[in-house]
């Protein structure tokens, strides 16, 4: 859901990969399409792969932007292209998939169970798109599923949320949605819930931000002092590195702070004047 930038793969991804690409090819070179399909995908599976995604997008599935529990069998290693074609019909290969991609770093994400089941082995192209597997060269593929570490994916210009309902901006934001099914009711619940939540909070941070332009009187001192403690820890947390993508559902916190407080470019830095005067303020009383 959030963009996200790739830390570098695990060493020890990179030499089982290899190793996998080799039985792979005997598999493919023994003529034998079923064998493959049985192939036993192991190389993705090391402690060191779930270890960096978690690290990569803070814990987050890369599909609805929930926090994953650290159970196992609640975050799924997720292949963005399917390994694996199960149901023929979705990819049209004959259950190969792209298979020289199941150990590929830039093809792997950590999602939770619910979008990995709901995705499945779908990956949806463009109507006019050619799908190349027999080629192994994904280059001229246009795919809709959108992956989310793409240099050029702004996540504002594919998906809005209102009152916890999400909405497709673009075709390739309503074939995700569509996908991973990110309209289903418990996510919409849990980003209703946030929704009315951080909409208060927004809005305190402005009212207590609006009060600073007051003098400080002896009667006022101590709720300045705390309100600007609160004001201090709103700002750290949410708008110094804005938009900050280590929380839950981080698109629609976004959203919320460019509503409610980001209103234009000078937004940040008149915040941060209000502060410092604030600060002089309370130390010169
Ligand atoms: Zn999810």
């Amino acid at each position: 859901m959030n963009r996200y930038t790739r830390i570098k793969e695990p060493l020890s991804l990179k030499n089982k990969r290899e190793k996998e690409l080799e039985l792979i090819s005997d598999s493919l070179s023994s003529n034998n399409n079923s064998t493959l399909s049985k192939f036993n995908f192991s190389a993705y599976k090391i402690s060191d792969v779930r270890k960096y995604l978690k690290k990569e997008n803070h814990n987050k599935c890369c599909y609805c932007g929930s926090i994953l529990s650290d159970s196992q069998s609640f975050s799924h290693i997720e292949h963005y292209r399917p390994k694996r074609d199960d149901n023929s019909l979705q990819l049209n290969t004959k259950g190969l998939g792209y298979y020289w991609l199941a150990a590929e770093w830039s093809n792997l994400c950590l999602s939770c169970s619910v979008c990995n089941i709901a995705k499945g082995t779908k990956f949806p192209l463009s109507p006019n798109s050619k799908r190349f597997i027999t080629s192994r060269n994904t280059y001229f593929e246009e795919a809709l599923l959108i992956n989310y570490t793409e240099s050029d994916y702004n996540p504002e210009e594919h998906f809005e949320f209102l009152e916890g309902e999400i909405n497709g901006l673009t075709l390739r934001a309503q074939k995700t949605i569509l996908t991973c099914k990110l309209f289903r009711d418990e996510l919409v619940s849990v980003r209703k819930t946030k929704t009315t939540w951080f909409t208060r909070k927004c809005r305190n941070f402005l009212r207590d931000l609006e009060r600073t332009k007051n003098e400080i009187t002896n009667e006022t001192i101590e709720y300045r002092k705390e309100a600007f403690e609160e004001l201090q820890e709103f700002f750290k947390e949410y708008l110094k590195n804005f938009p900050n993508n280590k929380h839950e559902f981080a698109i629609l916190e976004q959203q919320i702070l460019r509503k409610e407080i980001i209103k234009s470019n000078k937004s940040i830095s008149e915040i941060i004047s209000l502060l410092n005067r604030e600060d002089e303020k309370i130390s010169n009383f």
